[in-house]
């Protein structure tokens, strides 16, 4: 079964090839060499992993279409969380909120 995938997917990218003109093969030597693809690649694999992914406020399995996004964090320790539904985002945001108010509160020592 995977090598039947493996050569589809190899058939569909050799017709991509051989269909580009002069301009667009050298657009794609390019993009190979830079890393592009890769970095294309790598972000439609992570999509896929996180519609696998379970919802971590209610822990019901995620729908790849319905899932909602939530990028959080410090700059570089950025995190990605999915939810499955509006309110488990919003509980999520809640509870961030709450953990961020109880910092300040023990910061300023009220
Ligand atoms: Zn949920």
């Amino acid at each position: 079964m995977v090598k039947i995938i493996n050569e589809k997917t190899a058939d569909k990218i050799k017709e991509i090839i051989n269909y580009s003109d002069f301009e667009e093969l050298k657009f794609l030597k390019d993009m190979v060499e830079k890393g592009s693809f890769m970095k294309i690649v790598e972000s439609r694999i992570e999509e896929y992993e996180s519609h696998r992914k379970i919802c971590p406020v209610c822990h019901s399995e995620l729908n790849a279409e319905e899932s909602f996004v939530l990028y959080f964090g410090p700059k570089g320790l950025r995190k990605k969380a999915h939810f499955c539904a509006l309110d488990c985002l919003d509980y999520f945001v809640t509870q961030l909120n709450e953990q961020r108010k109880k910092r300040l509160r023990n910061k300023t020592g009220n």
